[in-house]
């Protein structure tokens, strides 16, 4: 389903289309429709999930329609309060992004930047005012920002604005706003204190969820192999080739090392094709369409690109690089399996980036298992750049030299899972996991012979390299 089924007018749909967006995300699609029709809404949503959008765009309707919305002259309309800098000049550039083809003005007001030039933008006038509290306040004491005119006020990630001690700041400023306005809380958790917040400030609000799946759909099955960076892409042409896969998404932390496995995919014979922000709408359509009529058998792409990806029957998704943020994985993995169909997902673990691994675990509550793929060796000079690589412990345990780890026959980086509860959950590791794939035809790594190092500096670490 695309955007067009929201009653957006044209500049708006304009705009969004410049964005490169075609598919709305989950958030958006729940949220932009009781948005536009003038609803209180409690959104649970996090960083990532395209959330801004899911504001702005109602804002920008409301606001370029005019409807009911004119307090009339230079006052705003709008107001986003939003917990940091960043993230307030990241929503004004939203704005201006999204709203491109709209006349409408917006200005961001934050703290660490010069007063003047913030007075001069608020007395020219703007509609749409994102700003952080204190700042906002200070202008407001100063009497330099006039929010009697607001007409929808948005709280951005109102939970870290609790965290960060806003609430006071928060509490007055709504004070000074009209009670007769459209309010949206948007926050990445919702506690006691924002459901207490909420109650004050939303009415009949309509509450939509989206990022707080935490559990993997069942038909996904989970694999993780380690692979030393220098031999990922080795490993990657070997998987693919090994298990037939037909129809593979492959996750690249950066745009150009997308670029780099698809031409590498394609000198070795895999039709292939990637997608990221820097490439040009034409050569992401042409890409996804490619993909998606079964042309390219890989399809590369960043975290960001891969948003807009709506392709089912999806076989395979491989994390060629493990994603920092455990949402991210739960994003990433679910592109297969879907609608009840299974699905592999597979990701690749360098030993610099079994931090990344933990937090996945910690996110799931599970433990996973990494191993050696099935029949695959890493190139030499990777195993001997890899025993130089000191592992990364602060369990005050000396961390065995990778050598000690090799395999005693493959002479390969040993597999092996800890038999210990893990610190925190208190969980049996499941050693017993059907996954668990000894190298063909070699016995299974005696675990007592073999040291192992925690994979977490916070010393929840129990997974082996
Ligand atoms: P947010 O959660 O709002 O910070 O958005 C995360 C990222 O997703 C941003 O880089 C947006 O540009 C991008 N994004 C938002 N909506 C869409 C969409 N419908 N299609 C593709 N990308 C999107």
């Amino acid at each position: 389903m695309g955007f067009t089924t929201f009653g957006l007018s044209d500049h708006i749909m304009k705009g969004i289309g410049a964005a490169g967006y075609t598919v709305p995300t989950p958030i958006q699609l729940l949220a932009i429709e009781p948005a536009v029709a003038g609803r209180d809404i409690i959104a649970c949503a996090q960083t990532g999930t395209g959330k801004t959008a899911a504001f702005v765009l109602p804002i920008l309707h409301h606001l370029a329609s005019g409807t009911g919305l004119h307090a009339g002259g230079k006052l705003p309309r709008a107001l986003v309060l939003t917990p940091t800098r960043e993230l307030c000049q990241q929503v004004q550039l939203a704005v201006a992004k999204y709203g491109k083809f709209v006349s409408l003005r917006s200005t961001s007001i934050y703290g660490g930047a010069g007063m003047e030039q913030q007075i001069k933008a608020l007395r020219r006038g703007a509609d749409i005012i994102v700003a952080t509290p204190g700042r906002l306040l200070d202008h407001m004491q100063r009497k330099t920002v006039d929010l009697s005119g607001i007409r929808i006020l948005v709280l951005d990630e109102a939970d870290r604005m609790l965290d960060m001690g806003f609430i006071n700041d928060v509490r007055k400023i709504i004070a000074a706003i009209p009670s007769q306005r459209q309010t949206m809380l948007f926050s990445a958790t919702i506690s006691a204190d924002i459901k207490t917040l909420a109650a004050n400030i939303l009415r009949d609000p309509q509450t939509v969820q989206v990022g707080e799946r935490r559990n993997p759909a069942e038909t996904i099955i989970q694999h993780f192999y380690n692979a030393p960076q220098g031999s990922k892409i080795d490993l990657l042409v070997h998987a693919l080739e090994a298990e037939h896969m037909q129809s593979v998404l492959v996750f690249s932390r950066t745009k150009h090392g997308a670029d780099k496995i698809s031409r590498r995919l394609e000198r070795t014979g895999i039709a292939s094709a990637a997608i990221h922000s820097n490439r040009t709408q034409s050569q992401r359509e042409k890409a996804l369409e490619g993909f998606k009529e079964g042309k390219f058998r890989v399809l590369v792409a960043t975290d960001i690109a891969a948003r807009g990806i709506d392709v089912s029957g999806i076989s395979h998704v491989i994390n060629y690089d493990i994603p920092q943020y455990p949402e991210d994985y739960i994003h990433r993995i679910g592109r297969t399996g879907r609608a009840g169909a299974s699905g592999d997902a597979i990701t690749f673990v360098a030993r610099e980036e079994l931090q990344y691994l933990t937090r996945i675990e910690k996110f799931v509550g599970k433990r996973y298992m990494v191993n050696a793929y099935p029949g695959f060796t890493a190139a030499p000079q990777h195993a001997q750049m890899q025993s130089h690589v000191s592992p990364p412990s602060r369990s005050g345990r000396t961390a065995p030299q990778h050598d000690n780890k090799r395999h005693p026959q493959s002479g390969r980086t040993a597999t092996h899972h800890d038999d210990k509860r893990h610190p925190q959950s208190g969980r049996t590791a499941p050693h017993n996991d059907k996954r668990y794939t000894p190298q063909p035809g070699r016995k299974k790594p005696d675990h007592k012979k073999m040291e192992s190092y925690s994979s977490d500096s916070g010393g929840a670490g129990w997974s082996n390299y």
